[in-house]
């Protein structure tokens, strides 16, 4: 009994790296984490040069690591993977996973297919594949100690952007959602912003702010608001200059949601409910 109480409240030994960053959408930095123990192992790789290569020297050290021994992308945007390049060359041997579509560019990338166990550090991780806010986005879910590697899946005191237009699409981001919900993970580690303590109220309180969003796009469409633009300009009207872009992509993912489920259609940029 005792030893099972302890086995449960196991944590994944890891240390949290940060990179300041430059975009209000981020909350100002991007997290990596570094998994410590038999395969050291990164996982993603932000654009943090040689401070951020230095920051990870220390911490493999002081955690008594052996040298970095493998990368994992939870996908493709940027501050996820800027870093790959200055990581290669600090540690050559490291082995660099993500999902596909692979980078043309080095290094060279092993595709995490399918949804495979893989060690990192002491652990056994389960590659999620999480579609929804990028076509490749994958999380990492410690079956043993419930914690959620969980990328841009969700961010603390915020919602995530849907980038319709570069391989966002809300369905599978609603999925993802949902099937990330039945793990019952103990703990979300994002990308951004601080850890998740209780990720099923806040993942219940995603679905809940998409389907409350959906019903507004569509009382806009009725109301006769027909471009994404207007939609942006009615729903997204205190947001700041720089958030709009987002905010247009997320419109944008709704009304091609709408579309896949046969609820309204376009013509040209204008867009209408069906009728029945
Ligand atoms: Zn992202």
């Amino acid at each position: 009994m005792r030893h099972e109480r302890a086995h449960r409240s196991i944590d994944v030994r890891h240390s949290r790296l940060t990179v300041p960053l430059a975009t209000s959408y981020t909350g100002g930095s991007v997290h990596a984490y570094l998994l410590h123990g038999r395969v050291p192992t990164l996982i993603d790789a932000p654009p943090g040069g040689a401070s951020f290569v230095a920051a990870l020297q220390a911490s493999l050290s002081a955690a008594g690591d052996g040298p970095l021994a493998q990368v994992i992308v939870t996908h493709a945007h940027h501050d996820h993977i800027g870093g790959s390049a200055a990581l290669h060359a600090a540690f050559p041997a490291v082995v660099f996973r993500k999902r596909a579509p692979l980078p043309d560019a080095p290094p060279e990338w092993t595709a995490i297919d399918g949804e495979p166990m893989l060690t990192a550090g002491d652990a056994q991780l389960w590659a999620l594949h999480t579609p929804g806010h990028a076509v490749d986005h994958t999380c990492l879910f410690d079956v043993h100690s419930g914690v959620l590697f969980g990328g841009d899946l969700a961010i603390n005191g915020s919602t995530v952007s849907i980038p319709a237009d570069s391989g966002g699409g809300l369905r599978q981001y609603l999925r993802s959602l949902r099937a990330v919900l039945e793990l019952q993970p103990r703990l979300l580690l994002p990308a951004h912003g601080e850890p998740i303590t209780q990720p099923a109220s806040l993942l219940r309180g995603y679905l809940s702010h998409r389907m409350a969003r959906e019903q507004q796009v569509l009382e806009c469409l009725a109301a006769g608001l027909d471009t994404a633009d207007r939609l942006v300009e009615r729903l997204y009207a205190a947001l700041a200059a720089d958030l709009q872009g987002a905010a247009r992509q997320t419109v944008l993912a709704h009304l091609l949601k709408l579309e896949e489920d046969g609820r309204i259609e376009r013509t040209g940029e204008s867009w209408h409910l069906r009728s029945a």
